[in-house]
């Protein structure tokens, strides 16, 4: 199976909301000016548009309200800006989350105001040890390794695995098993036998699911921990690390949070492009993991 993948892998590039910030990239978008009292009416309307994170919705100047209603290509923002007879005027505002608060102060200052999570900012700046480097390509083969089986069953390319990195053992494993054969599926998600492929079944998901049933083997009895209890694990998977073929899709990057994994390595970028990396940039999130990329020279595909 280590067959799966041949060719070297590249060094990992750490990925933060999508693209590291290091220098002004502004992008196009569209704003308005509203009273004070039509604000909420409006967001109520624009609370299917989203903006990136790193950027605020709504900006108090001396002239009133300024509401960010969308960034380039997506109408729905200037059509909320219509039904409530405001003019949608262009904007430039900043593409990617600073890197430091001096970058945010000044970026606010020239542009449209921005804000500093300075958690994923610090993570940033550590380097990886070669150690940690070798360990991630391992991993990574791992996980290609675990989506060529998938393949070989005729699902999409996609395998996961979930590693300990303090014994670098594998916890879990999962394979992409979505294609249900045109049958409609009624299967539960939950049950004493291994479940068979569900339209929910990416295999991020199967490997969870994988390490939810190890740890619910392991401790049969398990009661919630209380704070102060050393020996218990408090969520599925603190510490570990998940190393997916294909970038988290945003159920299995939410999912990923719950579970409070310590790193996140994938190969290839998701189509979209707003997965897990934009995830990482919600600063409400009461988990945060790091992202990194780890391409294979020669991909598998
Ligand atoms: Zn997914």
């Amino acid at each position: 199976m280590e067959g799966a993948l041949e060719g070297a892998l590249a060094v990992p590039r750490r990925v933060l909301s999508g693209q590291a910030a290091t220098a002004l990239e502004l992008c196009d978008a569209l704003c308005c000016s509203v009273e004070p009292r039509g604000c909420g009416p409006l967001l109520s309307d624009l609370a299917g548009c989203v903006v990136p994170q790193h950027l605020r919705r709504v900006w108090k100047r001396e002239g009133g309200l300024q509401v960010l209603l969308c960034v380039a290509g997506d109408e729905a923002g200037a059509a909320a800006a219509r039904k409530h007879g405001l003019q949608a005027l262009p904007v430039r505002v900043p593409r990617h989350p600073p890197s430091n608060a001096q970058q945010a102060d000044s970026w606010s200052a020239l542009h449209w105001p921005v804000l500093f999570n300075k958690v994923l900012a610090a993570r940033a700046d550590e380097p990886l040890s070669e150690a940690e480097v070798g360990a991630m390509r391992a991993g990574m083969r791992l996980a290609h390794a675990a989506a060529h089986a998938a393949a070989l069953q005729g699902q999409r390319r996609n395998g996961c695995v979930i590693v300990d990195p303090a014994s670098g053992a594998v916890v879990a494993r999962g394979e992409q098993a979505t294609e249900v054969g045109g049958e409609p599926c009624f299967s539960g998600w939950r049950g004493d036998a291994p479940c068979g492929p569900h339209p929910l079944r990416h295999a991020v998901m199967a490997a969870l699911d994988a390490a939810a049933r190890r740890e619910a083997a392991m401790h049969p009895k398990r009661k919630r921990q209380e704070p102060g209890e050393p020996d218990q694990r408090p969520y599925l998977c603190t510490g570990w690390d998940c190393y997916t073929v294909h970038e988290p899709c945003i159920m299995c990057a939410m999912a990923l949070v719950h579970s409070r994994v310590r790193r996140v390595i994938y190969a290839q970028t998701g189509a979209q492009g707003w997965g897990v990396g934009r995830l990482m940039g919600v600063r409400t999130l009461n988990h945060h993991y790091e992202v990194f990329q780890l391409t294979a020279d020669a991909q598998c595909e």
